[in-house]
């Protein structure tokens, strides 16, 4: 059966989500699809007392449920329910994301869905695994590192994969023992709030997860301003982790996982497999629009392939099928917003007129919706504000090089160190270049995270403190406590 649908006959559970229950409070933030402009709800803005609500029932539900102290097991069988949950309803939640997200619904049932629903099953076999430590003392004491969960964690998501963000949230949070208090984007916040119902139909004790809808300067700073949210956690641009950092200082100290933008760059050596770099290449910047954080959006190719390299990639630019979210056949998506779009337009427009050629796009889509053509800048400069800002949509750069300390010099960024790719057979130079470049994470001979949720993801520079997925996504779940026995 298709998986298409028509976006007027979905219902959405538009309120905040606290306890078991959806709160309803009146619609302020005027929403708009990306897929066709059309207006279809208001989202509410929870205000400072509906936080202190949801932070209170958290940590009430923690004490009543124990979570935190019961068996780990327990905590981790309620986790996999919810994930089961998740895959049998992967259609109502695919058709809630499409409606107001920039994710077309075909790639969230095989993609997003599936693996949110993988990367809580993969949280919850920390649960029971991970323990505290014996550490070596004389024979005269027992030494421990105990870890506890730190009580309710704040969590604030970005809008470019709803579903997605929030499960890296909510899973290790959760898993760790914790409550969470969660703000999705003001743009998507339905399915976080259909994974918080479904968490509870699958047996989690009602209050464990609270979705509060609203703004950042509201509802966000309401966040993580509480005195009684333990620790932070928080996914979306610098701007706003600087805004969030500076807040927690102002009201009290806690600890914050921050993953924020990118400005990662692709390195093609003039030995590398061209047909496989285009293809990681182009699926990086058109995947979701370029909206993605680790968007390989700096192509910086040798001379001697760059002509072969970039007629491969146009090829892919120009072949993309876009359309509403809600078709099954569209893969291209919509830009989330008239506002970004026009951003995204000013850059391109003032990177041509500084004398960037525009090899391909360069302009918006005909039609109904938000749609961006895929765009090929070259002759760029390196202090040009397409080099420099993360543009976040289908804008690739291309820049030249011919020896290796031109390359490193063109892909080090000054503000951001998320994420590089790297094409070569040489190994050498794979692992002088993965020494030498400042990133997180470094892909070679391909684009783009795999399933496996054991490699951790998050910046260097202003592109975040701390990671989400993998061990460490737990560990930052948990704090620890040094304990020393005289026997
Ligand atoms: P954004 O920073 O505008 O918003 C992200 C979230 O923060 C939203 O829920 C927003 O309401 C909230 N917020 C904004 N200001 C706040 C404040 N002062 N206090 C508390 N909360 C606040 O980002 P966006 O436009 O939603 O998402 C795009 C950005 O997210 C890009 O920069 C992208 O690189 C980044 N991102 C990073 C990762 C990663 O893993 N590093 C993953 C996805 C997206």
């Amino acid at each position: 059966m298709s998986l298409s649908f028509d976006p007027d006959q979905i219902s959405l559970p538009i309120g905040h989500f606290i306890g078991d229950r959806l709160v309803e409070s009146p619609g302020v933030l005027p929403m708009r699809r990306p897929s066709d402009g059309s207006f279809y709800a208001e989202c509410p803005i929870a205000s400072e007392a509906l936080v202190d609500e949801a932070v209170r029932t958290a940590a009430r539900a923690l004490k009543i449920s124990n979570w935190g102290g019961a068996r780990p097991r327990e905590r981790a069988n309620v986790l996999r329910q919810w994930a089961d949950l998740i895959e049998s309803e992967a259609e109502a939640l695919a058709r809630i994301e499409a409606v107001s997200s920039t994710r077309p619904v075909g790639q969230l049932v095989a993609g997003d869905i599936a693996v949110t629903a993988e990367q809580i099953r993969f949280f919850a076999e920390f649960a029971d695994k991970e323990g505290s430590d014996l550490v070596p003392t004389d024979d005269e004491h027992l030494g421990m590192i105990m870890t506890e969960p730190y009580g309710v964690v704040g969590a604030i998501t970005p809008w470019n994969f709803p579903v997605s963000m929030a499960g890296w949230k909510l899973g290790p949070a959760l898993a760790a023992g914790n409550a969470v208090v969660l703000k999705p984007s003001e743009m998507t916040p339905f399915s976080s709030v259909f994974l918080a119902q479904l968490a509870v139909k699958a047996g989690m004790p009602a209050g464990l997860i609270n979705i509060v809808l609203g703004d950042g300067p509201t509802t966000g700073a309401a966040i993580t301003g509480h005195p009684d949210i333990a620790k932070v956690s928080f996914t979306g641009s610098t701007g706003a982790g600087a805004a969030i950092m500076a807040n927690v200082a102002r009201s009290g100290i806690k600890p914050m996982t921050l993953e924020l933008g990118g400005k990662s760059p692709q390195i093609v050596f003039a030995d590398a497999d061209l047909d496989q770099a285009a293809a990681a290449i182009s699926s990086s910047i058109l995947t979701n629009a370029g909206q993605a954080c680790v968007a390989g959006s700096r192509l910086i190719a040798h001379a001697f392939v760059a002509e072969p390299l970039v007629e491969a990639i146009l090829a892919r630019m120009k072949a993309v099928q876009a359309g509403p979210t809600w078709d099954a056949a569209a893969t291209y998506s919509p830009i989330i917003s008239e506002r970004h779009r026009s951003r995204i337009d000013a850059i391109v427009q003032a990177a041509c007129a500084e004398g960037a050629e525009c090899l391909t796009g360069g302009e918006p889509m005909r039609g109904k919706g938000y749609f961006y053509a895929p765009t090929l800048l070259a002759s760029v400069d390196q202090p040009s504000p397409a080099i420099t800002e993360e543009i976040f949509g289908p804008v690739l750069t291309l820049q030249t090089f011919t020896t290796e300390e031109e390359a490193l010099a063109l892909a080090d960024h000054p503000t951001y160190g998320l994420a590089a790719g790297l094409f070569t057979r040489d190994l050498s130079r794979v692992l002088r270049i993965t020494r030498a470049i400042a990133a997180g994470t470094v892909w070679v001979n391909r684009y783009g995270r795999s399933r496996d949720h054991i490699l951790p993801t998050g910046g260097y520079k202003r592109s975040g403190i701390g990671k989400d997925l993998g061990r460490e996504a737990y560990h930052a779940n948990r704090r620890s406590k040094s304990v020393l026995i005289q026997v």
